[in-house]
């Protein structure tokens, strides 16, 4: 018998229809402003054009991947990168490779022969990395607060739940429109990079691609393929990969950056082994609820978690009711780059909270922070911060630092994503956010790591900046 044929790969069409008509002033698109590193700009390559510099002059700043405290600072950045940053008493090193040639007198030379750009005074201002949010669905944020009551699978399921229902009676462009709201919601609260899990395939993909074609924003694109396997074809390990289906992946992860698999109770492992094939990122939710985990033991005897490595995934989401055994089994896998906890999601969803402590110290692991679906939780990782702090000082009932807490929202996530983003150091895509010091909530300022965890808001931020450029406020 003849396989049938594979669907080409060419370029679906633009969302039509009406999108909402809230159109908030903001900078232009991301991919028409920066020369940078590639990092997940999807769209056609900008043109050549004459080097932009802009120095960003006594500031205070969190620098380098341990966020070190550098009360003066002035930081240069070219072409949408950092590129010298001049401390006053600050020694330590600002990039991952070349930390020897700080306070050494050239430095100051170079940057006041470069200066022939714009210079920024940002006295009173403290400069901290973009935030990334590692984990997220913007995809239902047309469904917000729909329904408070059930279980999480009534709620957000792919297949089950109310979410899939919202989703297929909302116009395209509806879906669009509020999708375009979530991602101006992050940016306005120093959120410059989000990862999302984009359902729906490849028109899932084409519509999350309209709704950030004006928002300056950086996105990791994590698709799916619109196919999700019953208990018996997961009980008997069919394989759903026609010749048609492959071919449907392989034009899936050419228009994104990889895949965001919604977990192993609806995949079979013959599916999670053919998925751990494919080249880009590979994440997947595990662990999430005592219900999914329990599901997984009665539909194949063996943990959700243990299943889930077939996919050899680079990230893992959730977590939550991981059990001992889980979590030395994740420590073993030497393709996990990271873990995302969700911990308010979870809380939304009467899951739990998880253990971030013992997930980290367990599984040796990089930590990361995602708020999740906007379906259950707003988007904003100033709160998810706040909140991932307090409760890992409550569960532990021991102080945590809340620098390491602000490394999972930045340092900890550019890490797992293999991206030069999260860092305020030489060579990093220039994504910060500027905080007022003397704003209402932060003043005096004994702690400059705990002011941003948990007291920083959308009041205190002065200014976003991604790729050099600035996307959301005004500096000065
Ligand atoms: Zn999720």
């Amino acid at each position: 018998m003849t396989a049938p044929p594979r669907p080409s790969c060419s370029t679906r069409g633009r969302i039509s229809g009406t999108a909402p008509v809230y159109r908030p002033a903001i900078a232009t698109s991301l991919h028409q402003q920066s020369t940078a590193t590639h990092v997940a700009t999807h769209g056609p390559a900008p043109a050549p054009r004459t080097p932009q510099s802009l120095l960003l002059k006594n500031a205070s700043a969190l620098l380098g991947p341990e966020l070190e405290y550098a009360p003066s600072v002035d930081i240069l950045v070219v072409d949408g990168v950092f590129k010298e940053i001049r401390m006053g008493a600050y020694t330590g090193a600002t990039d991952y490779n070349d930390a020897a040639d700080y306070n050494d007198g050239a430095v100051a030379t170079r940057l006041h022969h470069d200066i022939s750009c714009g210079v920024m005074d940002c006295e009173g201002l403290l400069i901290i990395p973009g935030l990334i949010n590692a984990h997220t669905h913007i995809g239902d944020s047309v469904g917000k607060d729909a329904s408070l009551k059930g279980s999480v699978d009534d709620k957000i399921h792919p297949v089950m739940g109310l979410k899939p229902r919202i989703l297929a009676r909302t116009p395209p462009a509806g879906l669009v429109g509020f999708m375009r709201y979530s991602c101006i919601s992050m940016l306005r609260r120093g959120t410059t990079t989000f990862v999302d899990f984009r359902e729906g395939g490849r028109d899932g993909i084409g519509m999350i691609k309209e709704a950030l074609q004006d928002v300056p924003i950086r996105s990791v694109i994590l698709g799916r393929m619109n196919h999700y396997q019953t208990a018996d074809e997961i009980r008997s390990n069919t394989s759903p990969f026609t010749p048609a289906m492959e071919g449907e992946l392989e034009c899936l992860l050419h228009e994104c950056d990889g895949i965001g698999i919604s977990g192993a109770n609806e995949n079979s492992d013959d599916a999670l082994c053919h998925y751990s094939g494919t080249g880009k990122l590979r994440a997947i939710h595990s662990s999430e609820t005592p219900e999914s985990v329990s599901r997984s033991l009665e539909m194949t005897g063996k943990s959700e978690t243990v299943r889930a490595l077939a996919l050899k995934p680079h990230i893992l989401v959730h977590m939550t009711h991981a059990s001992t055994e889980d979590l030395r089994a994740v420590a073993g896998s030497s393709e996990i780059r990271g873990i995302v906890v969700c911990p308010r999601a979870n809380s939304a969803l009467a899951e739990g909270i998880p253990d971030i402590i013992t997930i980290g110290k367990q599984t040796g692991c990089v930590l990361a922070l995602g708020t999740d679906n906007v379906m259950v939780n707003p988007p904003d990782m100033l709160r998810e911060m706040d909140y991932a702090w307090k409760t890992m000082t409550a569960m532990h009932k021991t102080p945590v630092d809340p620098t390491e807490v602000l490394k999972m929202a930045t340092v900890n996530a550019g890490r797992m994503l293999g991206m030069p983003v999260g860092v305020i150091g030489k060579g990093m895509l220039a994504d910060c956010v500027m905080i007022e010091k003397h704003s209402l909530d932060l003043e005096p300022m004994h702690n400059p790591h705990a002011a941003v965890v948990h007291r920083t808001t959308e009041s205190s931020i002065r200014a976003v900046m991604v790729g050099g450029r600035t996307a959301h406020g005004k500096i000065i």
